[in-house]
């Protein structure tokens, strides 16, 4: 059979040109932005439209819609630009990350299955496969060295369902070379997982190999600090297992996104890009600075971060390295002396969780997001008492910021 190829290769994914492409949805009287569909039940007009809405036969698609927490137009079209932007077939919204998180896992593994997790991971997400899920549901986990493939593909089991890692692992900043790892995956017949939130534009992974793609909205994607929120991307028959009505994990778990949400974070996406360019562009100053004054500093856009070739051949090119620095401090009094010398005296940013945020904010990782993980496991992540997590802001000029992060290193080092 002769096989018609394409005059011209597809060109390379680009995410800010497919959301470019994405379809808009004008409001209601031709505003320029959605309306926010507030009501949780919907009318039809003929009786038996419920009973196909609640077998999947009338769809949103074709313009119905059942209750809240099932599906909701506004919902539904913020989700629409986050598969544009991850570009998967299809996109769910939640109430949070972890909401995302825990319900994907549930949705792909049974009571028996088994998990393969980086161990460089959120707290959140440590804790949920490490002692929720096998507490809860009898769902167990083997947590590895995602740099490491024999390490890797040696956990898998033969009731392995998906293997879980961050594009750039939380706190330490490791890459994932995520289509040798989808390749491991997918010889064990399991999904990969990959959760996106520190570098949302910067890897596309459903590009790169991944099945699914997780993000808290929380962090850069919202960038304001004001909303909790999550989402899951991938395919749209594995997605729309999600909400079916007897054994869809956020069907009946019910995290759900408000729609008021969906909306206010729909119009934080079209300035994503320019954020995120502002964020990696100071944390890639601040980290050679950094760097060259004798500050141990985790950075994937310096030459000499481990995986840092990697991260090069794996990146969007136009998006940098991303908005966060990890300074090793080797101490926790050393490095609260820094961030409270940043905070306090020279107004530089906040000591607090979280990142993404316009202001700098900074926290000691061991004792806070990720002291779910016992000390042995910390260790192990490479991840030292002494290390700072750094969400560098954009507020402020390049070098005033420098010259105060300048000032309260001196008086540590
Ligand atoms: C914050 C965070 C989460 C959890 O998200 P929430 O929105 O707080 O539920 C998951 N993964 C990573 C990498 C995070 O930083």
């Amino acid at each position: 059979m002769p096989t018609t190829k394409p005059a011209t290769p597809n060109p390379p994914f680009h995410p800010v040109e497919a959301l470019a492409r994405a379809r808009h949805e004008f409001g209601e009287h031709g505003g320029v932005n959605a309306s926010i569909e507030s009501s949780v039940t919907f009318t039809v007009m003929k009786a038996d439209t419920l009973p196909e809405l609640f077998h999947g036969a009338a769809t949103p698609e074709q313009g119905c819609y059942l209750y809240g927490r099932h599906y909701n137009p506004t919902v539904i079209h913020f989700a629409r630009m986050l598969a544009a932007m991850e570009g998967t077939e299809s996109a769910h919204c939640t109430a949070s990350g972890m909401g995302a998180i825990s319900g994907i896992a549930l949705q792909l593994c049974d009571t028996g299955d088994h998990a393969v997790v980086a161990r460089t991971i959120y707290g959140g997400t440590f804790a949920l496969f490490n002692r929720y899920l096998p507490k809860k549901a009898g769902i167990t986990a083997t947590f590895v060295d995602v740099t490491d493939h024999a390490e890797v593909e040696a956990a898998f089991t033969p009731r392995t369902k998906l293997l879980y890692v961050e594009s750039l692992a939380n706190p330490t900043l490791v890459v994932a070379d995520l289509p040798k790892l989808a390749a491991i995956a997918h010889r064990h017949n399991a999904l990969l997982v990959v959760d996106n939130t520190f570098s949302p534009l910067i890897f596309s992974p459903a590009q790169l190999g991944a099945d699914v793609v997780v993000h808290s909205l929380t962090k850069f994607i919202s960038g304001g600090a004001d909303s909790v929120a999550g989402a899951v991307c991938g395919p749209r028959a594995l997605l729309d297992q999600l909400y079916d009505v007897n054994e869809g994990s956020l069907m009946l778990l019910g995290p759900t996104m408000d729609p008021r949400i969906a909306f206010e974070l729909s119009l934080r996406v079209p300035h994503l890009p320019l954020r995120m360019v502002e964020h990696s562009r100071r944390a890639q100053v601040f980290a050679e600075r950094l760097q060259a004054m004798g500050v141990r500093v985790r950075y994937p856009g310096l030459p000499s971060h481990p995986e840092h070739e990697l991260f090069n051949s794996l990146a969007n090119p136009e998006f940098g390295a991303g908005g966060l620095i990890a300074l090793d401090l080797e101490t926790a009094p050393r490095a609260a002396k820094l961030m409270e010398a940043l905070q306090l005296d020279e107004r530089f940013g906040f000591i607090a969780v979280s990142l993404g945020y316009f202001d700098t904010l900074m926290s000691a990782s061991a004792t806070s997001t990720s002291s779910e993980l016992p000390q042995e496991e910390r260790w192990k992540a490479g991840l030292s008492d002494g290390l700072v997590r750094m969400s560098v802001g954009y507020t402020g000029s390049l070098e005033q910021r420098w010259e105060q992060l300048e000032r309260a290193v001196k008086k540590v080092l």
